[in-house]
């Protein structure tokens, strides 16, 4: 399709631009883990300047380029988040929990891989545990997205033209590399890489290969963190890092965890601070870009999550300023409410999501509260998202097409309508050329 339309534009002697269609040098792919279009659109009003008359667009809508359909290769239509990076990262439809395998559990190549062989440096960063199904789907095979420490062990044994596959990995998941019969981290550190698990120390990370383990598990939700925008310091280093090696050019998936996880508990305010971590990471990767215009990033989705709507309930407004005074997520919120009593409650839920401790929001709390912890999140949540008028439809995933955007040299490649494995194809045969 690509080398069609270039040679095309050859043959009419057009000017298209060179940077449309050339394969780029450095490859940044972004995946927000269930960042339906909704999410996009709930950040553009959280982001709005309440001053001007318009609402202003975000670093999301400077890049949109099109669409993916996103269902995997079952009769099911709704993808989970192992076959949506299964086929973001090997051009291939599996089946929900396929971590880069197809329907007979054999191993698909991935596009990290494809980099390596080539000799391209290559990166995995997110904000879940790095062998979560997202990162691992690009560095690893497994028939189950729930065999963490089978995942974890492939960063090391699937070698890659004799090479560990990874030469930079940033996220959580120190649990599963450090384990009774296995020490992975040592294992790394004998072949040579940087380690270090504080992540007020990343700048100790001084050149490749290094791993980087910052949780037991996932790092904490941004709005519960005092380490918000993670994802972002994470991108940035990870950039300075992969530009000090770049000889044959740099691959590298970062991943936006979280956006899911907050989208799955039906928590606005989550999902917000996760979007804006994810945003600030966007925007290191433009910035590289412009300065490096061999580059090419992509963000894309794997599927949406929670059938997150803005209005509800039949009234028509979505209300930014009660999301905006939300201070932790309904998780923490609850766990902090449930041992409290009535008036300690009145001033901590005051003082954590901003809203009223009237009458009716004392006896659905102190109700819920008194039956259990979990009747006591569903209370708090209910509370934020109908005074919020934000609505969920599932605690799952959705169907709908996501959104792509694309930026740098190659970018046009990505526009239009595009099944989610086709992204993978252009971006395979970026690394191919
Ligand atoms: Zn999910």
């Amino acid at each position: 399709m690509t080398r069609k339309i270039s040679a095309l534009a050859f043959a009419l002697g057009c000017t298209l631009s060179n940077s449309a269609f050339a394969a780029p040098k450095n490859i940044i792919y972004m995946i927000g883990d269930g960042m339906g279009p909704a999410f996009t659109t709930a950040y553009r009003y959280m982001q709005d300047d309440k001053t001007t008359k318009i609402v202003e667009p975000t670093v999301f809508d400077s890049i949109l380029v099109g669409m993916a359909h996103t269902y995997p290769d079952d009769d099911t239509v709704v993808t989970d988040s192992a076959a949506g990076a299964t086929a973001l990262s090997t051009a291939s439809k599996s089946y929900n929990g396929a971590i880069a395998v197809d329907t007979h559990k054999k191993s698909l190549k991935t596009m990290l891989e494809i980099a390596k062989e080539r000799g391209m440096t290559t990166a995995l960063v997110a904000t879940s545990q790095i062998n979560h199904a997202t990162p691992a789907s690009f560095a690893a095979h497994n028939e189950s997205r729930r065999n963490y420490d089978e995942i974890a062990d492939d960063y090391i044994d699937n070698k890659i033209a004799g090479k560990l596959p990874v030469d930079l990995m940033l996220g959580g998941g120190t649990k599963y590399f450090i384990r009774d019969d296995r020490n992975l981290v040592s294992e790394f550190k004998e072949a040579g890489y940087q380690y270090t698990d504080k992540f007020n120390k990343l700048d100790s990370l001084s050149r490749l290969p290094a791993l980087g383990l910052f949780a037991d598990v996932a790092f904490p939700h941004a709005i519960d963190s005092d380490e918000p925008k993670r994802l972002t310091t994470m991108t940035n280093k990870t950039l300075d890092l992969l530009d000090k090696h770049n000889e044959k050019g740099f691959f590298v998936m970062i991943e936006g965890s979280q956006i899911d996880w907050c989208g799955h508990a039906n928590d606005i305010a989550c999902a917000m601070k996760e979007m804006d971590d994810f945003a600030g990471a966007i925007k290191a990767a433009k910035a590289y870009i412009d300065a490096n215009p061999d580059t090419l990033l992509v963000v894309t989705a794997d599927h949406s999550t929670g059938g997150l709507t803005l209005g509800s309930n039949g009234v028509y407004q979505w209300k930014t300023e009660v999301v905006e005074q939300v201070k932790a997520s309904v998780k923490e919120l609850t766990n902090t409410l449930f041992d409290m009593n009535v008036d300690q409650m009145a001033k901590t839920w005051t003082q954590l999501t901003g809203l009223p401790f009237d009458k009716e929001t004392e006896k659905a709390l102190t109700g819920a509260q008194k039956d259990s912890k979990e009747a006591l999140y569903k209370a708090a949540n209910k509370l934020i998202n109908d005074a919020s008028f934000t609505g969920w439809t599932t605690k799952g995933h959705t169907a709908i097409d996501v959104q792509i955007f694309a930026y740098g040299q190659g970018r046009d490649a990505f526009i239009g309508s595009l099944n989610n494995t086709q992204i993978a194809d252009k971006l395979i045969s970026f690394i191919e050329k």
